[in-house]
């Protein structure tokens, strides 16, 4: 089993990741249509189209500079907020990063961190607000308790992915302060975010891809 992923292995999972959202779609559009504006399955599919374009005609030699193109291509491509969301998510994380060969889970752990925590200072939303933000923060916990408890890749990984999901469905119990959302106060309950869903498909394609892959 490998613990860590070099450059080549973190564009094909990218790749992967990008493919399964592009084939959701229509489930996304269906979730923001009922409390949104219905864009939000276009915007993601738009971005990760153009990923699953240009991704295979780049050469990298950093992990980081996986990161780093493909949040600049969903950032250049998807327009709108979540065009900044989901680019921070993935750019961010690796700014003043020196570029490594290899990325391990705590790697995992601290570029996401990195990354939750400048898409806070952007958005300023939280735990509980009914925002991406729900599903992310648990999963990056959920990476970060990993590497405390010396999981490896492929499993820390998966307990990620396990809590963007339960972070996902807590969406649903909560009213919206963000976006378009917050204008359907009580009518949102039940309902789960988009957002919040596109970073449980993220993660779990990244868990899935990793243990069909790694292990
Ligand atoms: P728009 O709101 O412009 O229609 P999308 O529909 O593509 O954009 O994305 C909406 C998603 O963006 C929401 O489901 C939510 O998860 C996320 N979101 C909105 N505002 C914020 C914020 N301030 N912080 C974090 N995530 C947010
Ligand atoms: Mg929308």
């Amino acid at each position: 089993m490998k613990n860590s992923m070099n450059a080549e292995q973190l564009k094909n999972m990218f790749l992967s990741v990008a493919q399964k959202i592009v084939d959701s779609e229509d489930f996304l559009t269906e979730i923001d249509i009922k409390i949104g504006d219905g864009d939000h399955g276009i915007g993601m599919s738009v971005g990760f189209r153009n990923v699953l374009k240009e991704l295979p005609k780049c050469q990298f030699t950093g992990a980081e500079d996986v990161f780093k193109m493909v949040g600049t291509i969903l950032l250049d491509t998807m327009g709108g907020a979540s065009g900044v969301l989901f680019g921070t998510m993935f750019i961010s994380g690796i700014i003043k990063r020196p570029v490594s060969e290899e990325m391990k889970l705590s790697d995992f752990a601290e570029v996401f961190r990195k990354s939750l925590n400048a898409l806070q200072q952007r958005g300023k939303a939280h735990i509980g607000d009914k925002t991406m933000i729900d599903a992310f923060e648990p999963a990056v916990i959920g990476l970060e308790e990993s590497v405390c408890n010396g999981l490896s890749l492929v499993d820390g990984l998966n307990v990620a992915a396990i809590k963007a999901k339960e972070g996902m469905e807590y969406t649903k119990q909560v009213v919206a302060k963000f976006g378009r959302a917050k204008s359907y106060g009580e009518k949102a309950i039940g309902l789960q975010d988009a957002g919040a869903t596109s970073v449980w498909i993220i993660f779990q394609e990244i868990a899935d891809w990793s243990t069909g892959n790694l292990s």
